[in-house]
């Protein structure tokens, strides 16, 4: 062991680890478009972005230079009573990019922070007016997070379990699948609505991320979204994983004819290299806190609130994002997952290793044919990771899903690396069995 792995483990509580258990981490030292170089020499290729975050690759010399050139000028600045262009700018920007008429931008620092704030947003407009909604309504299968009302809102599991108590009630309706019965989640909804007032409706649009890359259908979600506001229902859409191009549009949300009331955004925001968030909201909201009444104001704020730099890197993102470039590359990835797809259709063997294959724009996601329940503690979790690592491709397989979520700069040949990689998986797992009858039990 390397002494700063040694001292790793003297000093380090890692995230979403058991520590009794765990392989020692990777130290990587640099980084450098789709690649994690390692001080063992490795090279990673990092087709998961790095947890969802990075858009145009690491160290990108454009996004470097605009953080340079703002750090020298505004590093830092408390958001209450001051501002700053950065902020205000990138507000302007993104707001012009939302498939609907938003109004204002309440700035964070994390995904579950934007959801947190979301959620107080719409329990406080009720709250201002003395109506009394009160509940929240979700989908199961969500995951809005880690703080509290995060935890609270989505499916509850044993990450959540030692807090079950601590979390507030919530009503869960099924999502709509693609491949779920149709109407089904519309019939839950009317029949939640019925019953209670609901203050919001939140859910991740068109794909529900961390439990395993679940994928609705588009016009029943705009539905639903419809339904919910026919009763004064708040939407709030959890773009934290979708935005920023990840889905082939900009926004999931642009895949609705519908439109939420409140979105949140952060991962992608600053292309990945920095912690910053955004709730986002239409006017109604925000004129729901306007008042004589100093107690009607939204009273939540962070110590990095819009801080300067993060906001001036997402500035730069977007520079990029919206460039022909990287949309080509976006509708390439899409293209380069479908192919590969319809390769393991044609694959007589191959076909039978998936229960099913899914795409949503650049994501695609493999759930592979397991004798144990589909689940984040499913064993081919473990099994994959350390393949694919000892391989040179960092995914993290949510149990037996796996997906590749790369970033935008991941080039056609990174991706066939990555490709033939699992194909030698399936090949090593089920290979030894010959006749394709024997999958049909598993
Ligand atoms: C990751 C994620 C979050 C939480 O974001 P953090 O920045 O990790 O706190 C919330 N919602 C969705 C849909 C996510 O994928």
């Amino acid at each position: 062991m390397t002494e700063l792995l040694e001292k790793d483990r003297n000093f380090i509580w890692h995230p979403y680890t058991q520590h009794k258990t765990a392989m020692q981490p990777f130290e990587v030292v640099w980084a450098e478009g789709s690649f994690l170089y390692t001080a063992n020499g490795k090279s990673l290729f990092d087709a998961i972005s790095s947890w969802w975050v990075l858009l145009h690759g690491h160290c990108h010399p454009y996004l470097i230079a605009k953080v340079q050139e703002q750090f020298s000028r505004l590093e830092q600045v408390l958001f209450a009573g001051f501002t700053h262009q950065p902020a205000v700018l990138l507000a302007e920007r993104v707001l012009s990019l939302l498939p609907s008429q938003f109004s204002k931008v309440f700035y964070s620092d994390n995904g579950s922070t934007s959801v947190e704030i979301a959620l107080k947003m719409c329990i406080q407009y009720w709250h201002n007016q003395g109506k009394s909604r009160k509940r929240i309504l979700a989908f199961r299968h969500a995951y809005h997070g880690d703080t509290f009302a995060a935890m609270s809102v989505s499916e509850r599991s044993m990450f959540t379990n030692p807090f079950s108590e601590f979390l507030f009630p919530v009503d869960f309706i099924d999502p709509p699948l693609r491949k779920s019965e149709r109407g089904q989640s519309l019939q839950q909804m009317e029949a939640a609505l019925s019953k209670e007032e609901y203050a919001a409706f939140i859910f991740e649009p068109l794909v529900q991320g961390s439990h395993g890359m679940l994928m609705q259908d588009a016009d029943e979600l705009s539905q639903l979204i419809q339904y919910a506001q026919e009763h004064n229902v708040l939407c709030i859409a959890d773009e934290v994983m979708t935005g920023f191009g990840r889905t082939g549009k900009l926004f999931a949300s642009e895949f609705l004819t519908c439109q939420p009331d409140i979105m949140c955004l952060a991962k992608g925001l600053t292309g990945g290299t920095m912690p910053l968030a955004m709730t986002i909201c239409k006017e109604k909201i925000f004129e729901g806190f306007l008042s004589e009444n100093k107690e009607h104001a939204l009273y939540h704020g962070h110590s990095f609130t819009a801080n300067p730099i993060a906001c001036a890197a997402s500035l730069a993102s977007l520079d990029l994002l919206m460039k022909k470039e990287c949309i080509d590359a976006r509708k390439r990835i899409a293209e380069n997952h479908s192919n590969f797809c319809k390769t393991i259709g044609e694959d007589t063997q191959a076909k039978h290793w998936f229960k099913d294959l899914r795409q949503q724009g650049t994501i695609l996601a493999m759930e592979w044919n397991s004798s144990e329940q589909t689940g984040y503690t499913n064993k081919l979790r473990d099994e994959m990771y350390s393949y694919f690592i000892e391989r040179g491709q960092l995914l993290r397989p949510l149990g037996n899903v796996l997906y590749i979520l790369p970033p935008y700069c991941a080039t056609a040949q990174d991706l066939e690396q990555t490709y033939s990689t699992i194909m030698d998986f399936g090949r090593s797992h089920f290979g030894s069995v010959q006749s394709s009858d024997a999958w049909k039990e598993v």
